[in-house]
């Protein structure tokens, strides 16, 4: 039986101006097949993720999620959806601990006011699932520590647990190891593999890395100038010749 189709992206067009940064794009993600987008520096990859997680309405085109068309809705909408992502923690919830950064999209889901950080430390059934969550990416001996003051590869961890706490039915990350040592790439690429494969989270991934590619995604597109340039297993991917031709130089060998 065929799976389901989590994410369809129907022939996006983006512009910024004049030029087109997105010329075409189609593309879908199924239920249980770890997707990753990849492709060289200014292929598009981030413009796709932004029109994805509704902070782009694209020009032209279609985003649909769980079969319903959710094309240029805010990203708070396509979060009470079941979309997930991950984004920049490092400006707004340094101050809290890693803990609290957890507990917000959670009161949130339950309908807690923006003016929650009274409730931060009270509801106990909401910590209960934050150490769960926090479980799940390794961080709970770190649950009471601030933010500011965890090594850059964890404050990654607490993204990527933000964007896995109101349970979503897909999470998409851009980049989610760029800038990482190899230490915590590694790391980062057993967590994603393992949350995919225990707790059956749907990832859409963009990459730039090729290694990081190879060793976590079942199915690739390459995005190269706005366009796709090939989609296929990693094997595929790996003996394009087009493919490697868009990396200039051959980096797709490991
Ligand atoms: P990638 O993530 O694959 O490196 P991006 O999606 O960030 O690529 O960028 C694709 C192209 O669009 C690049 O040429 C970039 O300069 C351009 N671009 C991205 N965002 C903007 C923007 N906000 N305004 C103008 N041009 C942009
Ligand atoms: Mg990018």
């Amino acid at each position: 039986m065929a799976q389901q189709i989590i994410l369809s992206v129907e022939d996006v067009h983006q512009h910024f101006g004049r030029f087109a940064a997105l010329n075409g794009v189609s593309l879908q993600v199924e239920e249980g097949r770890l997707t990753a987008l990849i492709g060289p520096n200014g292929a598009g990859k981030t413009t796709l993720y932004n029109v994805v997680c509704g902070r782009y309405r694209p020009r032209a085109g279609r985003v649909v999620f769980l079969g319903r068309d959710v094309t240029g809705l805010p990203p708070h909408r396509l979060c009470a959806l079941g979309l997930g992502r991950s984004f920049q923690i490092t400006n707004v919830f340094s101050r809290l601990t890693v803990l609290e950064n957890i507990l917000v999209p959670l009161i949130i889901k339950n309908g807690g006011a923006l003016c929650f950080w009274r409730r931060l430390d009270r509801d106990r059934k909401l910590e209960a699932t934050a150490m769960k969550v926090l479980a799940m990416v390794g961080l709970v001996d770190k649950a009471h520590v601030g933010v500011h003051e965890l090594p850059y590869g964890d404050k990654r961890l607490v993204e990527m647990a933000i964007a896995l706490a109101p349970s979503p039915r897909m999470v998409l990350l851009d980049e989610p190891t760029a800038g990482m040592n190899p230490e915590e790439t590694e790391h980062m690429i057993r967590l994603i593999k393992s949350l995919a494969d225990t707790h059956r989270t749907n990832f859409f991934i963009t990459e730039h890395d090729m290694k990081v590619v190879f060793s976590v995604a079942d199915y690739i597109y390459v995005l190269h100038q706005g366009s796709v340039l090939a989609q296929g297993t990693p094997e595929e991917i790996r003996a394009d010749r087009r493919v490697k031709e868009a990396y200039l130089g051959g980096s797709l060998e490991p």
